[in-house]
């Protein structure tokens, strides 16, 4: 037995252990699944709603608890992670409800045909997932799979899998044997996975990983969603409400220690308005308090791990080295702690201009015209969010539809109201999830037709 032991990253204590899935028992893992997913889908959406809400709103019901292995595992503030847990079962029913309605059955007819459109499980599906919303996303995943009628394989991120566990436990302890099992481990676990016996493959994390599983995925030509990284930008037009533009640029620069796939990586200020902006969000990023997540106050807690903190601080320097500068932070990080930083002076060849960073830097370039902000926006090759803030609505909202992102936002985060798609544009996104078309992506169509009487 190998054990996999997490440790608390804002201060190098183990919090906890799992046993490692050796891979050689992946396939009777997943024919268990197998075995399980004919009574599973037979029980239909209403029954299957019914405990998977049950088992939702049981794990919301010990949001403090949970939350605090969210901050203890992965760093986050407590307020952060309670908010996690429970979002697990917030709005659950609506959400069900609307998966029902994407599956039923419809009709269509023509003048000759009655034709019924089904949405079946697939069949098995694996859930491979991040760390850094070590609950939420494996729900994400794993609920509209098994809502669907698929039976679930959850494989949790290795740096997290005390919280991957203690989410598919509350699953288990309500839902049928093997309905939902867990797989712990690496790359090697998650290789194996997908090469197994599965029909559908959910996954979240990194674009490089997300190239891998395709690859794997395509001998067996299994279904897959890959939900990847991101280089999200913002632009902030001359009539911006420059208070909340800054306001918002410290948020969602500096949130989850700007470990969020949507996070602002990237911002590009209208010249005539540029030192105002970048002189109100120095002032809020030397106010952002950076601490234990479990202290009272604290807003950004340590980088996940100290590779990820390292793979920061390199694009930092050697954003400085060739030229950048900086405005506010960029010194005092300890352990793995690292201070809010913003940059500016950014061109394009830095890395930190085109690789993802996901560390708590806002980076800031002043640009001459709206033309050249929307052209720099957009040359990166990912496409999850983008974020437009300007004071004329019916003005921003066109300079919106131009960005190729999948999700904008306007004077806003980029995530849409409840019902629409979570959808990544080019390299950041390879099908997608939530809304009609997103819960029928974990299914699989079907067409029954006779002659009209
Ligand atoms: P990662 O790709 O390193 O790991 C994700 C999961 O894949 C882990 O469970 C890991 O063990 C597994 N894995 C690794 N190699 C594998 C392989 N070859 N085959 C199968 N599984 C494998 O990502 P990460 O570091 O855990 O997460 C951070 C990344 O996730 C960032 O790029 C972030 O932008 C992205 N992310 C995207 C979204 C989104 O909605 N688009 C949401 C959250 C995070």
């Amino acid at each position: 037995m190998t054990l996999l032991i997490s440790y608390n990253p804002a201060t190098g204590d183990p919090v906890g252990e799992v046993e490692i899935t050796p891979s050689s028992e992946i396939p009777d893992i997943v024919a268990l699944a197998r075995a399980a997913q004919p009574a599973w889908q037979a029980l239909g959406h209403e029954a299957r709603a019914e405990l998977l809400t049950r088992a939702h709103e049981a794990l919301s019901a010990r949001a403090d608890e949970l939350g605090r292995l969210i901050t203890e595992e992965m760093g986050k503030p407590l307020a952060d992670g309670i908010g996690e847990a429970r979002s697990l079962g917030a709005g659950v029913r609506e959400h069900l409800n609307e998966i029902a309605e994407a599956l039923a059955p419809e009709v269509v007819e023509d003048g000759r045909l009655h034709s019924v459109v089904y949405h079946d499980p697939l069949g098995v599906c694996a859930a491979i997932t991040p760390w850094n919303f070590p609950m939420a996303m494996p729900q994400w995943m794993v609920l509209p799979a098994l809502a669907a009628g698929n039976t679930v394989i959850l494989k949790p991120s290795e740096e997290t899998p005390l919280c991957g566990q203690a989410y598919a436990q509350g699953l288990i302890d309500v839902l049928p044997s093997n309905v939902v099992q867990v797989v712990h481990g690496a790359d090697d676990q998650g290789k194996t996975l997908v090469e197994s016996d599965v029909d559908m493959i959910a996954f979240t994390g990194s674009r490089e990983t997300g190239r891998h599983i395709l690859r794997s995925a395509s001998g067996g030509l299994k279904r897959v969603i890959l939900e990847m990284g991101g280089k999200d930008p913002m632009i902030v037009l001359e009539d911006a409400d420059l208070e909340e533009a800054a306001k918002f640029a410290a948020w969602n620069s500096y949130r989850n220690a700007g470990q969020v796939c949507v996070s602002t990586e990237r911002i590009f200020v209208l010249a005539g308005v540029a030192e105002r902006f970048t002189e109100l969000l120095v002032e809020m990023t030397k106010n952002t308090r950076v601490a234990n997540g479990l202290e009272d106050g604290a807003q950004v807690g340590p980088m996940v791990n100290a590779t990820q903190r390292d793979h920061v601080l390199a694009q930092v320097e050697e954003a400085v080295a060739q030229g950048a500068e900086v405005l506010a932070g960029g010194e005092g990080h300890h352990d793995n702690f690292i201070m809010p930083t913003v940059l500016g002076g950014i061109t394009e060849d830095m890395a930190i201009a085109r690789e993802e960073t996901f560390g708590p830097v806002a980076c800031i370039t002043s640009v001459a015209s709206e033309e050249e902000a929307i052209e720099r926006a957009n040359d990166t090759p990912f496409g999850l969010g983008a974020v437009v803030f300007g004071g004329d609505v019916e003005h921003t909202a066109r300079v919106a539809r131009r960005m190729t992102a999948g999700m904008i936002g306007i004077n806003r985060a980029a995530a849409g109201a409840e019902g629409t798609p979570w959808v990544g544009a080019r390299q950041s996104g390879y099908g997608f999830h939530r809304s009609r078309d997103g819960h029928r992506q974990f299914t699989q169509t079907r067409v029954v037709t006779r002659p009209r009487v």
